[in-house]
């Protein structure tokens, strides 16, 4: 089955360009929303860095998401979008000054910290202001998530967090300062997650973290169990929107939330990973030895992450009907690692013919480069091109 693309009005629009498919944005919301309105307590914040099209932003920050930034400029592009700042958390490992600034003067939710030297800072600049910062701390849970190894962010051997030994330790630090209040525990593990059992071990993991706490009569009051739930870039159209039911599910059943605690939770790619498409054109059909290339005007600056990760997006032949052939299909950056999908069946494929590289919303767009002086891609609504 092949993706609804009207490619008949895209004759004046200079490819490539991203088309996002709000109709399929929007039941994504819709789902979403449904499940957590389930659980009384459990709290979504849209993590900006997936893509921050305004036109995407809009469409979440409308559908009353929280924002979950990692730098100044997403705090900005949150708040622009009409994002509470109430409802904006704020991680990363390295803040500079002046965005911990902009996150005090915006009293936003919460700063994820993620070391000493960071929390000391945060109380240092929110002393300046008068204010007390709301602070969780980043937790390094040691689990390991069943997904590309540079996106795993959960092991002890990553940047990211606080060791789990010096959780006591942290959080003593904390109290001690008066302009910020330590009001719970952050985690994020990963990126594309599919197996419910790496959130199951996480889950455990905060159960023990808690009961350490615990043991020190401390509780708190908000836990933040990150992102990280991944989508099917094999089958895109049977499978459109994530199992959100199953993901929800499974923290219900196997993290233990205290009287009155709030879970929070992260997600990026799940909501709108699969709603994205980088429309290209084929350039040139290209034999050689073995092998035939497609060559598109698309390359690694408009969607980065086969060349990054190794990541497969589905690609389609959407102005070809003829009989399949085999392609590897490659943009025109001088870079041999431009390339989309290799021995790839496309409908028989010529010069003008219009692909649709799939599954691109989520770190598509956001992750284009100016790189060989390319202009960077547009991003269209699907709405622009009905009748
Ligand atoms: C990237 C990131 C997310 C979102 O990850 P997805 O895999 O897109 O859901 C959430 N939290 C933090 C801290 C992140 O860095």
């Amino acid at each position: 089955m092949k993706i609804q693309i009207p490619i008949e009005k895209f004759k004046d629009i200079k490819t490539p360009f991203y088309y996002y498919d709000v109709k399929l944005l929007q039941q994504t919301l819709d789902v979403i929303k449904k499940e957590i309105d389930k659980y009384p307590n459990y709290y979504v914040h849209y993590a900006i860095k997936a893509n921050a099209n305004p036109l995407i932003l809009d469409l979440i920050s409308k559908s009353g998401l929280g924002a979950d930034c990692v730098s100044g400029g997403e705090i900005s592009a949150a708040i622009k979008a009409g994002f509470p700042s109430d409802k904006i958390v704020f991680a990363g490992v390295g803040k500079s000054d002046w965005e911990i600034n902009l996150g005090l003067e915006n009293d936003i939710f919460c700063f994820n910290v993620e070391s000493i030297p960071e929390l000391e800072i945060i109380n240092e600049l929110a002393a300046v202001k008068n204010k007390v910062a709301k602070i969780c701390f980043r937790i390094n849970p040691d689990v390991g998530a069943h997904t590309h190894a540079n996106i795993t962010t959960g092991l002890a051997e990553n940047k990211f967090g606080i060791a789990m030994e010096d959780m006591e330790f942290v959080v003593s630090k904390a109290a001690e300062m008066k302009n910020v209040e330590f009001i719970g525990l952050h985690f994020h593990i990963g990126s594309q997650i599919l197996e419910m059992d790496d959130f199951i071990a996480l889950s455990k993991r905060i159960n023990e973290l808690q009961n350490r706490l615990e043991a020190e009569n401390i509780t708190v009051k908000h836990i933040n169990v990150g992102g990280g739930l991944g989508i099917d870039y094999l089958k895109p159209d049977e499978n459109p929107i994530p199992n959100f039911t199953d993901f929800f599910k499974t923290y219900a059943e196997n993290l233990i939330l205290r009287k009155g605690q709030c879970l929070h939770f992260e997600l990026g790619r799940a909501v709108v990973g699969q709603c994205g498409n980088l429309i290209t054109k084929t350039l040139f059909i290209k034999k050689g030895i073995q092998k035939q290339f497609c060559i598109v005007d698309a390359g690694m600056t408009d969607l980065i992450r086969p060349a990054l990760y190794g990541a497969f997006h589905l690609v389609e032949n959407l102005s070809s009907n003829e009989p399949k052939e085999k392609y590897d299909v490659v943009g025109p950056i001088c870079e041999s690692s431009d390339v989309f999908v290799k021995d790839f069946e496309l409908n028989k494929c010529h010069r003008g013919d219009y692909l649709a590289i799939r599954s691109a919303g989520a770190y598509g767009e956001i992750m284009a480069s100016t790189y060989n002086c390319r202009e960077l891609p547009k991003g269209y609504s699907s709405e622009e091109f009905k009748s």
